[in-house]
């Protein structure tokens, strides 16, 4: 059941209703729940059912049989406990139905104004050691949208492994609480991030530029000379200078130039 990232108006009528129909909500946190669930006086019984609880799901919902989930925030099984119960469900035979709903990495990746056509969302990165390393390494080469979760005491650690990671001048989104009253898309470039959220507070989704998404424009009049210097001329001239990234009109006013 997807349920707000923030702003309790952003659920949807067919949440509530499953929310309402259900024999039970089973939910990460029962006061967060509850509080959504008075909002909207709806008076189902709720159970915990969290990361520590999940290995006892059989017995925890042993009485109801329409069991509606809520997570924290947005959509369980995205980077919660969610996508546990969901295998746990099948593996019982039960039937699952998704909603379609709130999730903080989506309104992140648009507001960043970064590429959205292809994008990869790596949620949290491991703490630390080896398999931070590998998850690390395995982002250098990325060539789509990276989107990353991260809790505000990891944040500066996380920036820095980044900033190592891409250099200072890649380009970046930081979304801080989202639908919230402190809501806030930041952006700019990396090595800019380290001192302006220096006292990370809320809750945030890191977007970084695909490694060529913005092709560093080439210093067209040194291609030029270099070109010319190889003996290049006329169109062969034009089309060498498009091929390495210099706009089809400017690569024929560069080339047909000093040739006429
Ligand atoms: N299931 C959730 C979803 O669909 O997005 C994610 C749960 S995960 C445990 C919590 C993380 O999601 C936070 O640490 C933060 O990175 C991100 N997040 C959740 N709510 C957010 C918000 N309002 N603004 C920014 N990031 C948020």
């Amino acid at each position: 059941m997807p349920t707000p990232i923030g702003n309790l108006g952003d659920v949807t009528l067919r949440a509530l209703e499953a929310l309402k129909e259900a024999d039970v909500v089973a939910c990460e946190d029962t006061r967060r729940t509850a509080k959504l669930l008075r909002h909207y006086g709806i008076a189902t019984p709720l159970v915990r059912l969290d990361q520590y609880t999940m290995g006892r799901a059989e017995w925890v919902l042993a009485d109801y049989e329409v069991v509606a989930y809520a997570s924290d925030a947005g959509t369980p099984g995205i980077s919660d406990p969610g996508a546990e119960l969901v295998r746990w469900a099948y593996a019982q035979g039960a039937e699952v139905e998704v909603l379609p709903g709130p999730t903080a990495f989506v309104p992140a990746l648009v507001a960043s104004g970064l590429p959205t056509a292809r994008f990869v969302f790596e949620g949290f990165l491991p703490p630390a050691g080896k398999a931070r390393k590998k998850r690390l390494e395995a982002l250098a080469g990325e060539e789509r949208t990276v989107v990353l979760y991260e809790a505000p005491h990891r944040l500066q650690t996380t920036l820095r492994d980044l900033i190592a990671l891409y250099g200072k001048d890649h380009p970046v989104a930081v979304a801080r609480e989202l639908s919230k009253r402190h809501e806030e898309v930041w952006r700019g470039r990396l090595g800019e991030t380290v001192g302006r959220f220096a006292e990370p507070r809320g809750e945030f989704v890191l977007v970084l530029g695909p490694r060529q998404a913005i092709p560093a424009e080439p210093d067209a009049e040194a291609l030029l000379a270099r070109l010319r210097a190889e003996g290049l001329s006329g169109r062969a001239l034009a089309e060498a200078l498009e091929a390495a990234g210099v706009a089809r009109n400017r690569a024929r006013q560069l080339a047909y130039k000093e040739d006429a």
